[in-house]
């Protein structure tokens, strides 16, 4: 992959014509040049990312080229971000795969569940790997946390009793070296990959509960899967010595990876009129909007801005220690073809367009 060190990388995915829109006999205005990660939005509206998606692109295709090398990094140390970005109805729960609806083929599971799969069997590749070597055998510890970020209030999907919950006693803690955590949630030890498929399921389903309970759609919060990985290892150098059976220096490499479904992009736009509408209109607007500013600054070849916007959102402020320096970062802009959606669709790719 070209450019490694961008710390964000951008692909735009265009998901096909849904029963409505083929039934409506709509029109389709994207075109993807081939060859190219390139897109034409009706007649002008060129745009160039680090992949482009055409609607027949299949799961597997996208988790390959977008996500599988952060898993990598990830079981190496480096924390990683996923973030779906897109209006409601574009694919980005589809992409993610963090529906509770998990009963789809195989072929049709989104990228945090194939994740999940790549993250245990790459554990088990490398304590394979260790048996086979005569070295110390690595240890892992994975955690899942599921929270929920709507109105700059956070919610624990993990907790089992989500109406008890007070969404003040979770807190956003800054430790000294740059490090985030959040305190008050849930952290669930998953040995194996159903234990984290259990995590997404319990929360997605909870998500959608507390959805009908709160009179609240999940096109208008935030979703964020993520996973804790710590390993404890020889560290590398060390390993060569194996011949006299010497053990070496254990190091401990700890990482995050962060899964994001991210609110519906209209909300950008459409502010409500008043009360409690017209607050959550804003605060969405905050954290996509914060999330903009943090993604083009990093992005910023010149290196000319200085200072990352972290802390204008919960969301931009829990991502912080993700995002950037020596993590790895995608945001998957989801989009629709039709042309009813001209509008918030060359929004999506302003956006994501800045985000490069
Ligand atoms: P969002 O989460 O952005 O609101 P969804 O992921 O729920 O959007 O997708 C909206 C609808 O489109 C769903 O019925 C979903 O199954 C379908 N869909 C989205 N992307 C694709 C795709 N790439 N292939 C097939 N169906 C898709
Ligand atoms: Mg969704």
């Amino acid at each position: 992959m070209a450019d490694e060190d961008t710390s964000v990388r951008v692909a735009v995915r265009i998901r096909p014509q849904i029963a409505r829109e083929l039934i409506d006999n709509l029109g389709v205005c994207t075109s993807v040049t081939p060859g190219e990660p390139q897109v034409q939005l009706g007649k002008g509206n060129l745009f160039t990312y680090d992949h482009v998606f055409d609607t027949e692109e299949v799961q597997s295709a996208i988790y390959e080229s977008c996500v599988a090398n952060l898993v990598e990094g990830a079981l190496e140390g480096y924390n990683a971000t996923v973030l779906a970005y897109g209006q409601t109805g574009s694919g980005k729960t589809y992409t993610m795969g963090t529906g509770y609806e998990l009963t789809c083929g195989a072929e049709n599971v989104g990228v945090l569940p194939r994740a999940i799969r790549h993250i245990f069997s790459g554990i088990e590749s490398r304590q394979e790997q260790a048996r086979e070597a005569g070295i110390p055998i690595p240890e892992f510890r994975v955690e899942a946390q599921f929270i929920e970020l709507y109105n700059e209030n956070l919610y624990d999907l993990l907790e089992p009793d989500r109406s008890m919950q007070e969404p003040k006693n979770i807190r956003i803690h800054g430790d000294h070296f740059g490090g985030i955590s959040v305190e008050g949630v849930n952290r669930t030890v998953v040995k194996i990959e159903e234990e984290a498929m259990s995590c997404l399921r319990n929360g997605a389903l909870s998500r959608s509960t507390g959805e009908t309970q709160m009179n609240q759609q999940s096109s208008r919060s935030h979703a964020i899967y993520t996973l804790h990985i710590q390993q404890r290892r020889l560290a590398p150098e060390e390993s060569e010595d194996k011949e006299n059976g010497v053990t070496g220096d254990f190091e401990t490499l700890t990482s995050k990876f962060h899964f994001v479904d991210l609110a519906g992009s209209e909300r950008l736009h459409r502010t409500g009129a008043t009360g409690e509408r017209a607050k959550e209109g804003i605060s969405i607007n905050c954290g996509l909007l914060a999330l903009g500013n943090v993604i083009s600054a990093l992005g910023d070849k010149s290196k000319k801005v200085m200072h990352v916007p972290y802390r204008d959102s919960k969301l931009t402020r829990l991502l912080q220690d993700s995002l950037g320096g020596n993590s790895r970062t995608v945001m998957i802009a989801c989009i629709s073809p039709s042309t009813q959606d001209f509008m918030e669709t060359l929004s999506t790719l302003k956006y994501a367009n800045r985000a490069r």
